[in-house]
């Protein structure tokens, strides 16, 4: 294939969007350091070009979930701090220690792991200590907190570790004015409180996430940590629109109409028959299905953008592709079919997809698959 043959779908990622997001998030928390958060291959962006333009437009950290990815952005040439924080017993401490990694720590098990790791490498480890303030996934519980702290400042006095932040995540942060905000926040500054009494300095402390960044001035401590709003997304759509908060989406997902054909009324469409068409009309093939991240859940709901009319999935969505009504209407094959974007050519966004589907936006654009190219422009 050259690099000009036109291709069966495209998700192209426009990278200055994605600059300009980083830039108006920064407005929003100009006191705050930015940690760019490109887990899940930047949230099915692409991690490696996605972590290059943040740092481009001012973010001084980038975050990860596991240390898989944070490792594979150091082997790519990121420089600056990188944090992840998704670790399993036996994970890769040591290349973390040496590759200069900021890792958080939930749990004894965890700090021995990294302890181990320093000694071995002859190094000291940078870790970070998140504390679960109330979203009750992972960190470590208060009532375990002191014995953790600790544990971590003894092993900062023998110059192992140095722990570099204290941090937690919110439950319902999208869900303005909902009690449990406040209610992490007060545990939070206890915990920063109980830390900093045992000797823990830490360099930097934070919890907010997207919707903290842009509506929860309060939650911003000194660093803060969106994803999704530096993708374009709104992470309060019931507030606002990327547009109200200066953002523009940056994944636009599109592909050529694999075929175009006459069918009469009452043909059945796609597995199942769920869909019947209602007359004679035209119908088009769009090459993409649940094998690409297309959910199934938006048979029958999914807006997609053809010749300038908006049109819904036909029927089911197949593993590789789904149909759409045409109504009549025939552009000619290999016309691009928008399935989201922007928005201000008429087309849906994922936020669209997500209603459609019955999900959220995040899981819209992080599904899309390893088969879908994703061209960054
Ligand atoms: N911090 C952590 C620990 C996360 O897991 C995530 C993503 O879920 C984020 C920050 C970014 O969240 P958001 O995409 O809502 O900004």
């Amino acid at each position: 294939m050259t690099e000009t043959a036109p291709l069966r779908a495209r998700a192209e990622i426009d990278l200055a969007a994605l600059r300009a997001n980083v830039r108006s998030l920064r407005a929003h928390a100009p006191d705050a350091a930015f940690m760019a958060v490109v887990k899940a291959d930047a949230y099915g962006h692409g991690m490696v070009p996605c972590a290059r333009a943040a740092v481009e437009a001012g973010a001084t950290w980038v975050g990860t979930a596991t240390p898989e990815e944070a490792l594979a952005l150091r082997a790519a040439g990121i420089g600056g701090r990188v944090m992840c924080w998704l670790w399993t017993p036996g994970g890769p401490w040591r290349e973390g220690v040496e590759a200069d990694l900021d890792m958080s720590v939930s749990g004894m098990w965890a700090l021995r792991e990294v302890v181990a790791a320093a000694r071995e490498a002859g190094r000291t480890a940078r870790i970070q200590l998140k504390a679960d303030t109330g979203l009750g996934r992972n960190g470590c519980m208060p009532a375990d907190w002191p014995e953790l702290v600790s544990q971590a400042r003894q092993a900062e006095a023998e110059g192992l570790v140095r722990v570099t932040g204290i941090w937690s995540h919110f439950a319902c942060a999208d869900e303005p004015g909902h009690p449990s905000i406040a209610a992490q926040l007060v545990l939070f500054r206890e915990m920063i409180a109980a830390a900093e009494e045992r000797g823990i300095r830490p360099e930097v402390r934070h919890i907010a996430n997207s919707p903290g960044t842009l509506t929860l001035p309060e939650t911003h401590f000194d660093l803060v940590r969106p994803g999704i709003a530096m993708y374009g997304i709104s992470p309060v759509p019931q507030v606002g629109t990327p547009e109200d908060f200066g953002l523009r989406p940056v994944m636009t997902l599109s592909a050529s109409l694999a075929l175009v054909k006459h069918a009469p009324g009452g043909h059945g469409v796609s597995y199942g028959h769920q869909y019947v068409t209602p007359g004679e009309t035209t119908l088009g093939l769009v090459p993409l299905g649940y094998g690409d991240g297309i959910p199934r859940h938006a048979s029958g709901t999914g807006p997609v953008l053809v010749g300038g009319k908006l049109r819904k999935v036909a029927g089911r969505v197949a593993m590789d592709q789904f149909v759409v009504d045409l109504g009549g209407d025939e552009p000619a094959v290999g016309s691009e079919a928008v399935l989201f974007g922007p928005g201000d050519r008429g087309e849906p966004t994922a936020e669209d997809w997500a209603q459609a589907a019955g999900t959220i936006a995040y899981e819209i654009v992080t599904r899309i698959g390893s088969r879908v190219p994703r061209v960054h422009v």
